[in-house]
């Protein structure tokens, strides 16, 4: 056996190893996604089969930093950098049942962060436009969700303060950072039927709240206490 042969035999093997610890690891991901669907999210009552399934297919582990990636199927928010956070799973979950998303859904979400939220709902939704104002993070999650093969999510830095008007109206508007008050330029740029899924307070915790345009008239629903960031103004 030649030397150039010995050198290949050796770089397949290497190569068939590499492929082994990639599938044990994808293997062992979606255990801990499973156990986090069942005993984080079902257990507390979301019932939406679509989202359950999609609960289960998006890999938190890719939009947490690579050293936090074995805590990411844990039942609470992580930091992803310049003071920010990745919200819980279960809150994730909870406020995309609130924002009720159809097929043919265009979403706008304030506070892009990892990325994570805009993906969950990019699997539910035609389109989802999502605003951060952080130009290092908008970056990062743009990256991401283009690796990822998402080409149904529009990231843009800037303040969510404003909403998106130029892409205005929306089925639905979901607030992942927390403004003291419900900014009127959301209200005007969700579709009559629509609805936004905020944390507003102008202390801790803030109240989640789901607020209904019907007949242009908003009708207010609180759901829970939560921590968020706070929105930037
Ligand atoms: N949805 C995110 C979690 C977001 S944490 C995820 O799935 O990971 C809240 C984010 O809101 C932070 O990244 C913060 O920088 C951003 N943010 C705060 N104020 C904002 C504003 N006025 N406009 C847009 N983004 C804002």
């Amino acid at each position: 056996m030649t030397q150039l042969m010995k050198k290949k035999i050796f770089l397949f093997f290497l190569l068939l190893l590499f492929n082994a610890f990639c599938f044990a690891q994808k293997n062992h991901f979606a255990i801990l996604r499973k156990q986090m669907v069942e005993s984080q999210i079902k257990a507390r009552g979301i019932k939406d089969i679509g989202i359950l399934k999609v609960m289960q297919k998006v890999e938190r582990h890719k939009f947490v930093p690579p050293p936090l990636e074995e805590y990411a199927y844990e039942d609470r928010p992580l930091p992803i950098g310049y003071g920010q956070t990745i919200s819980q799973p279960y809150i994730v979950a909870l406020m995309t049942q609130l924002l009720s998303p159809k097929p043919k859904d265009k979403v706008l979400e304030i506070g892009t962060g990892s990325g994570y939220q805009a993906a969950i709902l990019a699997e539910l939704v035609e389109k989802v436009y999502t605003i951060e104002i952080i130009p290092e993070l908008a970056e990062v999650a743009k990256e991401k969700l283009k690796i990822l093969g998402y080409e149904n999510i529009f990231v843009k830095c800037g303040n969510g303060y404003l909403g998106w008007p130029e892409m205005a109206p929306f089925d639905g508007i979901i607030v992942t950072c927390s403004p003291k008050d419900v900014p009127q330029s959301l209200i005007e740029q969700l579709k009559e039927g629509g609805q936004i899924v905020i944390p507003v307070g102008k202390g801790l915790p803030q109240k989640l709240l789901v607020l209904y345009k019907k007949e242009g008239k908003i009708i207010k629903k609180y759901i829970t206490d939560v921590l968020f960031v706070p929105m930037k103004h």
